[in-house]
């Protein structure tokens, strides 16, 4: 390719609205432009990145038994309403009439959709495993579309859906995917993190997300100094440091604490520490009332929360929602002769002796109250958001904490979908069962970006050589010399011939702009060829990621950037 004719228009303004580094390096080196919000072109240089990760995603998935199809982005209510996802997926679902006034929705992910063509086709036990995937552009209305291509609302995702007999052949398919995906991001040369994650909202037993760790990531990982823990801050347990309790119990009594509204105020007003004190907080979940009672100097965990009542929607009640319900006001409800509301506690609450919690009285809250002897709880869980410094709950060493971007994310989702969809086969012994699904995503896209904020410095990309959308760039300082001009287009056909992805940068600008461009658009290895080394019959062969620099003879560049590519 010759720069002149490379669409690949480059900025010197970083653009005010990209705000982390990938997403103002895709604009300034021309890869990406904004057609709308969170709706991008991916030029030139960028599509050949994604093919790159496409392959590599392809190879991977067809080494594990992947077979690759293509779905529609259309889709037609009734699947939506059958799974009964029509109803709770929300905004984010992208939904649209036909001229029939008929309901469609653009495709976000699309276990509807295969499961319905598994259902239709696959009748035996002979037929599994079956693992089915596409490269297809989704749609999700993100309430924040941000970051440039790590959060659109139309983006490229890989997905493949794993139809098993049972759960022990669906862990077999949950393993393969678990091995393409640590290829796919070894070779894509990423630092990652495989961490257990959460599975709610798509229901199922079992998740991993593959985090590629950087400062911009929009996900905390908690992970183990000792041994392998390593989890999404959304999910991730902590071992407790609660000692277990000797103390007797005393008698109750309710004490005077005016304006103690919050667990710092009632501490600091009762001299006790915060680990004494119950913290009850009250939730709307699909529109019933719970209780949840929680260690004072602990955070509850909303997604783990959300997960212990399987509600849809869950939220803080209102201050007029406890005085109707609960009789009492914000601050000062508390578990003790509470009718009628389910209490749902944390771990460590009934371990708890002698606490302090709410009344149920304004400016009142009561001291010694002990689980069980004062009050009873219907359901116990991990509520606890864990933190930093914390036990790990699997070792004990100290949980640390990390920054990570989810490139993908792989679930066993069970029976979910092949029941809701009717997707059964018949058994060797001629019996009716449910087929046993998973389903495994990446975000093209988002990998690009994720891989650009791990590999750049000042002066632009630092592409992993095995997605870098070219390998070498030739440039001749100055275009008005022949001499350079006819030694670099030597140099490039050499390569072209060799198949090394070469650029010629013969444009008519100055030397700084294309040292500037090279350096921006990232290619790993530059060969210069400049007045003062062509005197001694050589060019200069600089290394994007070292910055180091090789003299070369003119007849010798190719095969020495050949070489040194292989050592990249
Ligand atoms: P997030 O939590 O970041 O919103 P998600 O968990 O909803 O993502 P999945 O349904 O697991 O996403 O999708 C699989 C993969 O698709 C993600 O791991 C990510 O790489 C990619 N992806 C998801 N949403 C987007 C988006 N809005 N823009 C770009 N890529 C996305
Ligand atoms: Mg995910």
């Amino acid at each position: 390719m010759r720069a002149s004719q490379l669409f690949a228009p480059t900025l010197r303004e970083v653009p005010a609205e990209a705000e982390i580094v990938s997403h103002q390096l895709m604009m300034r080196s021309g890869m990406i432009r904004k057609t709308a919000s969170g709706v991008y072109t991916y030029m030139p240089i960028a599509w050949r990145v994604m093919k790159k990760i496409m392959n590599i995603i392809r190879e991977e998935m067809d080494a594990e038994g992947g077979q690759e199809l293509m779905m529609p982005g259309v889709q037609p209510a009734e699947l939506w309403l059958k799974s009964g996802r029509w109803d709770v997926y929300g905004e984010e679902l992208w939904r649209l009439k036909d001229r029939h006034g008929r309901d469609f929705c653009l495709g976000p992910t699309h276990e509807e959709v295969i499961t319905t063509i598994v259902a239709g086709d696959v009748k035996s036990y002979r037929d599994l495993p079956l693992r089915l995937y596409q490269i297809q552009t989704k749609y999700r209305d993100e309430r924040r579309p941000r970051f440039g291509l790590m959060r659109g609302r139309e983006f490229i995702m890989k997905d493949l859906y794993s139809f098993d007999r049972d759960d022990a052949a669906l862990e077999e398919s949950y393993q393969a995917m678990y091995r393409a995906y640590t290829n796919i991001f070894t070779r894509c040369g990423l630092k990652f993190r495989p961490v257990q994650a959460d599975n709610g909202a798509i229901g199922g037993t079992a998740s991993h997300e593959f985090m590629v760790l950087a400062q911009s990531g929009e996900a905390e990982i908690l992970y183990c100094s000792e041994c392998r823990y390593a989890a999404s801050a959304e999910i991730a347990q902590s071992g407790s440091d609660q000692e277990s309790n000797k103390e007797e119990a005393k008698n109750r009594e309710e004490v005077y604490t005016p304006d103690c509204k919050t667990i710092d105020d009632l501490a600091g007003f009762l001299k006790i520490s915060p680990e004494k004190t119950i913290k009850a907080l009250c939730y709307k979940a699909d529109d019933e009332l719970v209780l949840v009672l929680i260690r004072g100097d602990r955070t509850v965990n909303e997604i783990k929360l959300k997960n212990a009542l399987a509600c849809l929607d869950l939220q803080m009640a209102t201050d007029e929602d406890i005085t109707r319900v609960m009789g009492s006001s914000m601050g000062f409800v508390g578990p003790v002769g509470l009718k009628g509301v389910k209490i749902l506690a944390d771990l460590e609450v009934p371990n708890m002796t002698n606490g302090v919690c709410g009344a149920n009285k304004k400016d009142y809250h009561l001291i010694n109250v002990n689980p069980d002897r004062d009050f009873s709880i219907d359901q116990t869980a991990d509520l606890r958001l864990a933190k930093a410094g914390e036990p790990c709950p699997e070792c004990g060493g100290k949980l640390l904490s990390a920054r990570g971007i989810e490139a993908g994310q792989i679930f066993k989702l069970g029976n979910k979908y092949s029941k809701s969809m009717g997707a059964k086969y018949l058994d060797e012994t001629g019996r009716e069962q449910l087929m046993v699904m998973g389903c495994y995503g990446i975000g093209v896209g988002r990998t690009m970006a994720a891989a650009i904020e791990q590999n750049f410095d000042d002066d632009g990309i630092i592409w992993p050589i095995s997605i870098a959308p070219y390998h070498v760039v030739v440039v001749p300082v100055s275009d008005r010399s022949e001499e350079q001009v006819q030694v670099a287009e030597s140099i490039y056909l050499k390569l072209i011939n060799k198949k090394v992805e070469t650029v010629c940068d013969d444009r008519k600008e100055r030397p700084g702009v294309k040292f500037k461009d090279a350096d921006l658009i990232g290619y790993p290895l530059r060969i210069t060829v400049g007045s003062k080394t062509l005197a001694e019959g050589k060019v200069e062969v600089k290394v994007r990621s070292t910055g180091e620099v090789h003299l070369v003879e003119v007849g010798k560049a190719a095969d020495f950037a050949e070489q040194l590519l292989k050592e990249l």
